[in-house]
C-alpha cells in the first residue's frame, strides 16, 4: 500500500471520529425505528440530548468535537518529534482530520454547538450559517456542498480513467 492512501484513510478515519459517539448513540436508543422513520423517530428531546449532548454518548462526543484534544495530541507530536517514526504519516493526517471536523462542524452550527475549547472553556458560537437548518442557509449550504463533492468525485474519476488509459501503453512500450 502506498504511504499516500495509507495517510488519506487515516485522515478519513480521524475525520469520522467525533461523530462516532451519536453515530453509537443514534443505534443504542433508537435503532431499528429510526431505520424505519428517520429522524421523524428522534422527535423525543430527551433522545436527542441523550445523543449529542449528555450522558455516555453525548458527552464523549462534545469531548470529541473540541478542538482541545487534537491539537494537544498534534503539539506533543511535534515535542516528541513522532513525525520520525510516523513516516507514513498515518498520525498525523488522522489528527488533522479529526481537527478538520472539529473547526468544520463550529463553522456550520446555528444552534446546537458544541464548545470548541472544551474542557478549558463553554464558549460556543453561533455560526451564521449552518450545514442542515433551512433557517441558516442550511438548503443553500447543501446545494454547495453537495455541488463540490460530485465535482470532486468526478474529477477523480476522469483521473483514474486517464491513469487506467495511460498504464498498458506504458507496460507495452516497454516491451517491444
Ligand atoms: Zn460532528
Amino acid at each position: 500500500m502506498r504511504a499516500g492512501r495509507a495517510a488519506g484513510i487515516a485522515g478519513a478515519a480521524g475525520a469520522i471520529l467525533p461523530d462516532v459517539p451519536a453515530i453509537a448513540g443514534t443505534a443504542y436508543y433508537i435503532g431499528p425505528s429510526f431505520l424505519r422513520e428517520g429522524w421523524s423517530s428522534m422527535d423525543s428531546e430527551k433522545v436527542v440530548e441523550a445523543i449529542y449532548v449528555s450522558g455516555p454518548f453525548g458527552s464523549t462526543g462534545v469531548a470529541l468535537h473540541s478542538a482541545v484534544p487534537p491539537l494537544a495530541l498534534l503539539l506533543l507530536y511535534v515535542i516528541f518529534d513522532l513525525g520520525r517514526r510516523d513516516r507514513r504519516r498515518i498520525l498525523l493526517w488522522f489528527l488533522f482530520g479529526w481537527l478538520g471536523h472539529a473547526v468544520a462542524d463550529f463553522l456550520t452550527h446555528a444552534d446546537n454547538a458544541r464548545p470548541l475549547f472544551w474542557p478549558l472553556s463553554d464558549w460556543t458560537w453561533a455560526s451564521p450559517v449552518s450545514y442542515y437548518d433551512p433557517l441558516h442557509y442550511g438548503k443553500e449550504f447543501f446545494l454547495i456542498s453537495h455541488v463540490l463533492i460530485f465535482l470532486m468525485m468526478a474529477a477523480l474519476l476522469v483521473r483514474w480513467i486517464r491513469s487506467r488509459n495511460k498504464n498498458p501503453t506504458e507496460t507495452s512500450s516497454k516491451n517491444p
